[in-house]
């Protein structure tokens, strides 16, 4: 759901626009980065936010203010400082870190591979937005396909 979801927001949001005059990315969204396009690593970031257990963290009761069981809620997550999720690094704070990166760097190689590090950031970030609109994530009820479908993904799609 979130690859979907993400490629509709970049019709409205003018991140095309933003890379070609900000960033001086001729080909915009379609830039390579490793042979991947801007808007690949973005979708990516947003499927992969779910892999290796970080999908524990995507719930935010805002009534509470508290994730799912214990765990971080979506928004903490979402917000910790650089470096302090488990697992990979991809909150606000790291994009943010390695978007700076991206824009001082001085030797290409490196400069692709915080560019990439970022658009992937932008995606998981992305994801944990998309997941705070969801009402089993506000709920807490835990809806891992397909024992416990509530549906409303399906209905989304
Ligand atoms: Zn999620």
């Amino acid at each position: 759901m979130n690859e979907h979801i993400s490629k509709g927001s970049f019709t409205e949001f003018p991140l095309n626009k933003y890379l070609k005059n900000e960033l001086g990315m001729k080909k915009g969204y379609d830039e390579k980065f490793f042979g991947k396009e801007v808007f690949h690593w973005i979708s990516d970031g947003g499927a992969r936010e779910d892999a290796g257990g970080r999908s524990v963290n995507h719930f935010h009761n805002p009534l509470t203010n508290r994730g799912l069981f214990g765990n971080y809620s979506a928004m903490i997550w979402a917000t910790l400082p650089a470096g302090a999720q488990r697992l990979q690094n991809y909150s606000w704070n790291d994009v943010r870190d390695y978007y700076l990166q991206a824009l001082t760097a001085t030797e290409k190689s490196k400069r692709d591979n915080w560019f990439a590090l970022t658009f992937r950031g932008v995606g998981q970030i992305m994801h944990l937005v998309q997941d705070m609109s969801v009402p089993a994530h506000v709920r807490a009820d835990i809806h891992p396909p397909p024992f416990w479908n509530d549906g409303y993904e399906e209905w989304a799609k």
